[in-house]
This record gives C-alpha cells, sequence and structure tokens, in this order.
C-alpha cells in the first residue's frame, strides 16, 4: 500500500544534508552558540526578505506573542480581538500578559469576519489580532480600517504565513508587530523552536531585544525585568540555510494546491477558493466535508496522513471557562471544527501520491 505521509523531514533533510552539517561544523568551531551578532545575520536577511525594518528573532512563536504584545504595552484592562479557531498560543498570550482575549467569528475561509470584529469593539478594545490561518491572510484591508479609525493597534499573528501577500504586500507588514513562528511544521522551520517579530517601529524592536535577554543593556546592567527568550545560533544558521529555500517550499506546496483543486473538483468537499488580490502559501491545505471522522479513519486506512487544524475551538477548551463562553457562541468556527480536515500538503509529495489521496476521497464519498 502507497504511503502518503503528512510530514517528510526525512526527504527535506535529504535535500539539504551538505548545507545543514556545514552550518553545524561552522557553530561548533567557532563555538558561538548564544550571539546577538552571529543571530543578526539571520535578522537582516529576514527583514529584507519580508520587507520590514527589523526581524528580532526568539526561540518560538509563542514567545514573539508574549514579548511583542508586552512590548506595545497590552497588559490588564485591555481588550484583544482574535478568533477562536487558532492555535491556542494567539489567546494563551493575551491572557498571559493579564489582558483578555475578545472573540470574532470567522468566515468560510477560516479567517476572521471583519464585521464580527466591528461588532467586538469596547471603549477597551486595545489591539486587533488577526491570525493569518492556513497561509491564507486575513481580509487585511477592512481591518487595517477599523483599527485606524478606531485607533487601536494591529498584531498580525502570521505563525502560519510566513512568505504569504494580501494585496501584493507580505504578511509581516501590516501590523505594528506582527508574530512568526519557526517551529519544525511551519514553511521555514527550524530544527526545533524558534519564532521572529517584525516591525519597523525602532523603540519596539529595542524593546524585544531588551526582553529577550534579561532586560541587559550591558553584561551586568538590567534596564528592565526580562526572560531569556533568544533564538540559538544553530537554529538561525539552519534558517538561513532554509530561508534561500522558502520560495521555492511555497512553488511546490502551491503547485500541490492546485493539483488537489483539480483533482477534487468534482468531490464533494469544500475548498474555500483563492481570491485573485492574495497569495496562499498553504502551511495546510484544507477540504471541509460532514463526515470528517469517517474520511480520516478512510484516509489513515489507506496510509494517507492527515491532521486536524484544530479540532476544538479556543473559547470551548477546558481552559477558557473562565471567559464564560458556550457552544454556539460562534457558530461558523464551531461548524468548521467538526468539518476540517488538512491533506498532506508537503512539498515532498508526487503526483501520483496527490492522485491517490484524491481518489480516496473521491472512492470514500462517492
Ligand atoms: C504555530 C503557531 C503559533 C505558535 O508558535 P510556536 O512556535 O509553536 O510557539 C502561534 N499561532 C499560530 C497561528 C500558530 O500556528
Amino acid at each position: 500500500m502507497r504511503q502518503v505521509p503528512y510530514v517528510n523531514f526525512r526527504a527535506q533533510f535529504e535535500e539539504e544534508r551538505s548545507e545543514i552539517l556545514g552550518a553545524v561544523e561552522d557553530v561548533f568551531t567557532t563555538g558561538q552558540f548564544v550571539s546577538d551578532a552571529a543571530v543578526a545575520k539571520f535578522e537582516q536577511e529576514l527583514a529584507d526578505y519580508i520587507g520590514v525594518k527589523h526581524a528580532i528573532a526568539l526561540n518560538s512563536g509563542t514567545d514573539a506573542l508574549l514579548l511583542g504584545m508586552k512590548a506595545i504595552g497590552i497588559g490588564p484592562g485591555d481588550e484583544v480581538i482574535t478568533p477562536p479557531n487558532s492555535f491556542v498560543a494567539s489567546t494563551a498570550a493575551i491572557v498571559l500578559l493579564g489582558a483578555t482575549p475578545v472573540f470574532a467569528d470567522v468566515r468560510d475561509d477560516q479567517n476572521i469576519d471583519p464585521d464580527a470584529v466591528a461588532a467586538a469593539l469596547t471603549p477597551r478594545t486595545k489591539a486587533i489580532m488577526p491570525v493569518h490561518l492556513t497561509g491564507r491572510m486575513a481580509d487585511m484591508r477592512p481591518l487595517m480600517q477599523l483599527a485606524e479609525k478606531h485607533g487601536l493597534a494591529v498584531i498580525e499573528d502570521a505563525a502560519q504565513s510566513v512568505g504569504s501577500l494580501y494585496e501584493g504586500r507580505q504578511a509581516g507588514t501590516f501590523g505594528l508587530i506582527s508574530c512568526f513562528s519557526a517551529h519544525p511544521l511551519k514553511n521555514l522551520n527550524a530544527a526545533g523552536d524558534g519564532g521572529f517579530v517584525t516591525t519597523d517601529d525602532d523603540a519596539i524592536a529595542s524593546k524585544i531585544q531588551l526582553l529577550r535577554n534579561h532586560g541587559l543593556i550591558d553584561r551586568n546592567t538590567v534596564a528592565v525585568w526580562g526572560t531569556v527568550s533568544r533564538m540559538d545560533v544553530l537554529q538561525s544558521e539552519f534558517l538561513r540555510v532554509r530561508l534561500k529555500r522558502l520560495d521555492s517550499v511555497i512553488e511546490r506546496r502551491r503547485r500541490n494546491a492546485e493539483n488537489y483543486r483539480q483533482l477534487l473538483a468534482d468531490a464533494p468537499v469544500f475548498i474555500p477558493p483563492d481570491r485573485n488580490f492574495e497569495f496562499n502559501t498553504f502551511h495546510v491545505f484544507v477540504i471541509q466535508t460532514d463526515r470528517r471522522d469517517e474520511l480520516q479513519k478512510h484516509l489513515a486506512d489507506n496510509g494517507v496522513g492527515t491532521a486536524i487544524h484544530y479540532p476544538i475551538p479556543i473559547h470551548l477548551q477546558p481552559a477558557a471557562r473562565e471567559l464564560g463562553h458556550r457552544r454556539g457562541d460562534f457558530p461558523v468556527t464551531e461548524r468548521q471544527a467538526d468539518r476540517i480536515l488538512s491533506l498532506p500538503i508537503n512539498q515532498f509529495l508526487t503526483e501520483d501520491d496527490q492522485a491517490y489521496v484524491a481518489e480516496n476521497i473521491k472512492t470514500f464519498l462517492g
């Protein structure tokens, strides 16, 4: 039986073996494992790629959200509007800073609905945090207009969307801060945890640099209480290798998505269409069907790995009990949580793999 794995880290390593091993050799030879100067090379290349003034490398996407929001002053008494269908870190970071997450439901494409955001505004609203889920950017034009009109900060959770575009502009160039992840499952992936914030604001960038390094302004002087959230030099060197390949990774994932669209054109599944003003990088490729659980099992029985991003909406998690939500509060998100299935979309799929996945879906759904 054919095996179509959801991810294929082994194949990724084979493609880049000599460069990765060269990076390991260099880092161990210099002995610089933690070094702002060494990581700055990656930060500059990344800032140039995204088209921002600053990229600040951190040790996870979650820390990018935490330190980024701390640096812009999000704290107790502030409300931050965000969707309930993200990875849990978007909401957790708001709560951990003592602020209040206020959820706004999403649209067909799984991204936050600007009308729902408008309806969720209160005098305490301090920021809007759209999440560019699946590799497709949220509808930034109306969101930026709302933010401008009401004097709110925009925080992009771009963890899933490095390289994505909206009206020709990259993810990470809209928000006051934008937060990215380099987790192994993301399109620009480290060999472990990693993340970064992008911003055009010098003061915010400096603040995050302080916070990630114990608040130290020199070896012995602590200017503010900080933490340790630096990116390791090994990870930044791996990411420099992979940043050079990112456009190729994205192109291959987009080609796979286009193949699926054709292969599944007559299948009874919903796939949100691509709109002409967006460039989707397909961190995940999601189909929607009422028979999701059975289909997932059928695919697993036939060697096809799939995933669900995410089966339990954040407002229905045990940790969210204190927020006082119940089933029915965000019906679009809840319905999608029961219907979404992420197909393998990794850059190593062959056309035969994809045809096999599509055939299995079509025979099963009839
Ligand atoms: C992955 C992810 C995060 C968290 O990133 P980590 O690097 O795992 O901490 C935050 N938000 C979204 C939408 C994500 O997909």
